[in-house]
């Protein structure tokens, strides 16, 4: 029975493979590929580039992405300026030799390629901005491995492996085995839901919210804003909406303090929660003391928001992000199923990395933050991949190294 199953996954792979993959060397079809990395935002990208910088032969490696082009970094948020400096940028696009930018490429030295060299280091820079460089290294890391436009909707624990199930518009349910997979697959805000006992209130999707455009597009002058949180994302959209649009009235329900990052020595305190560059300046003039005309803060309880949310017309969640899931899940996970903050260790050969799995981090004050951000998720990978690359069934886990066969 297994066998029929393993050879039926074979054919899907060998018929897949010859209508879809885009690029990369050929490679004996049947066989399990080592690695699949899904999703190609600054998490996959960087996941692909150290693994073949570790000698992980490329045409064992599969990507798969809906669309390649950079992740919610790169297409949502590309409007919003960011909270890390030019400088970690250019570390990240440095760091992984298969990214293959010519060495000194961002030092100056070859002169320009990218807008982000012109910057200075310690500036920040919007979004789309950085993204640009790695839209190239994707390109470069597409040409050396098997990359898949698609959506990997299931994964199965099958044959000691993982059988990754894509979902595609034909109907077919192509699939592809792996020794390894790795879960760059992103986040999505969090909605509070509050609006469904108001018929009133309208949700605006933070995705709307953080494109200037399209937010001034979703408002009239008679709109009243309810806007929940007091993040980095939820300061950006507070601004925008007070510079940007001419609606009646922000209300803004917090829960907590605003928080800045201090910078000490060489260390950050609240380096992932607190607010930073542009965005701390202006909360800094602009939301202690006298507020704005159009604006009222509101601590954000029960009482409260029974008392004002009537008020408004439209409601936007800036209230965090949830770990993206795979269409139809993970076959015997429940959807809450938990990864290892330390190291992304979900289960034997699967890991999760980037926005959806961060790595948490005490500081030496004793905070936890989930460390998101290009240059941590390059820093974590760098020294989870080790880990990562003996911890499938086929590696022998749960042995003393060096010693084979059975007990
Ligand atoms: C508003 C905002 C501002 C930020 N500013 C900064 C900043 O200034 N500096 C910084 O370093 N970081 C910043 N971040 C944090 C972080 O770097 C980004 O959130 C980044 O997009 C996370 O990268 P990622 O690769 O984990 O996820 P994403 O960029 O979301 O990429 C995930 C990819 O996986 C794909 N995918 C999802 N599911 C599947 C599936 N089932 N099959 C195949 N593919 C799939 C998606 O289509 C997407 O392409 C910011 C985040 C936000 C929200």
């Amino acid at each position: 029975m297994r066998r029929v199953a393993h050879r039926q996954v074979c054919r899907n792979v060998s018929s897949f493979m010859s209508t879809e993959v885009g690029s990369g060397s050929s490679r004996s079809q049947g066989s399990a590929y080592q690695w699949c990395v899904v999703g190609a935002g600054p998490a996959g990208i960087a996941t692909v580039g150290l693994l073949l910088d570790s000698s992980v032969p490329p045409a064992s490696l599969l990507w798969v992405d809906p669309s390649f082009t950079v992740g919610d970094f790169g297409t949502r948020w590309k409007f919003v300026s960011s909270n890390t400096n030019v400088g970690l940028f250019l570390r990240f696009y440095q760091r992984c030799r298969s990214f293959d930018f010519p060495f000194d490429c961002f030092s100056g030295s070859l002169g320009r390629t990218y807008a982000i060299q012109d910057l200075p280091k310690e500036q920040t820079c919007p979004l789309d901005v950085a993204s640009e460089p790695l839209r190239d290294a994707t390109q470069n890391l597409r040409k050396k491995v098997h990359s898949v436009v698609g959506e990997v909707s299931q994964l199965r624990e099958r044959e000691a492996k993982w059988q990754c199930i894509l979902s595609t518009s034909s109907g077919d349910a192509p699939s592809f085995l792996a020794s390894n997979v790795v879960l760059a697959t992103g986040a999505v805000p969090r909605s509070l839901h509050l609006h469904k006992s108001y018929p009133s209130l309208q949700e605006i999707s933070v995705t709307t919210a953080l494109n200037p455009s399209s937010l001034v597009a979703s408002l009239t002058p008679d709109d009243t804003v309810a806007i929940f949180g007091s993040s980095h994302t939820a300061i950006i959209i507070l601004r925008t909406l007070l510079e940007k649009t001419c609606v009646k009235k922000v209300i803004n329900f917090y829960r907590r303090p605003l928080r800045y990052a201090l910078y000490i020595g060489d260390w950050i305190i609240f380096d992932d929660t607190g607010l930073k560059g542009d965005t701390a300046r202006w909360s800094r003039e602009n939301l202690h003391g006298s507020l704005p005309d159009r604006l009222k803060r509101v601590y954000s309880d029960s009482k409260m928001v029974q008392e004002y949310l009537p008020l408004c017309t439209k409601v936007i969640y800036a209230v965090g992000f949830e770990r993206r899931q795979l269409p139809f899940g993970i076959l015997e996970f429940s959807p809450g199923y938990s990864y290892n903050t330390r190291c992304g260790i979900i289960a034997p050969g699967l890991f999760g990395c980037g926005i959806g799995y961060p790595e948490e981090k005490t500081d030496r004050y004793g905070n936890v933050e989930a460390r998101v951000g290009l240059w941590k998720f390059m820093e974590h990978l760098e020294s989870v991949i080790p880990i990562w690359k003996e911890y499938s069934v086929s590696q022998g886990i749960g042995q003393p190294k060096g010693i084979s066969g059975r007990y």
